[in-house]
């Protein structure tokens, strides 16, 4: 499915929730509350295509930790 794995910053495969990272726990941690837009297919496209496009591997690696998908 080409989504990254459980402890990256966009883990849900369902929503656009976006985890905080500890440096005193060195783990990424979600919020409780709140309610997250759903991610849906036209979005998955287009990020996977953003990331493929991507013209260095920088802003590609940005990309892939923001989307939480890779390509
Ligand atoms: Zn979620």
């Amino acid at each position: 499915m080409n989504i990254t794995g459980h402890n990256s910053f966009s883990s849900c495969r369902f929503c656009e929730i976006q985890g905080v990272y500890s440096q005193k726990h060195k783990h990424v941690y979600f919020p409780s509350k709140g309610i997250y837009a759903k991610k849906n297919h036209a979005d998955w496209l287009s990020h996977l295509n953003e990331i493929e496009v991507a013209s260095n591997p920088k802003e590609k690696k940005l990309l892939i930790k923001k989307c939480g998908k890779y390509k």
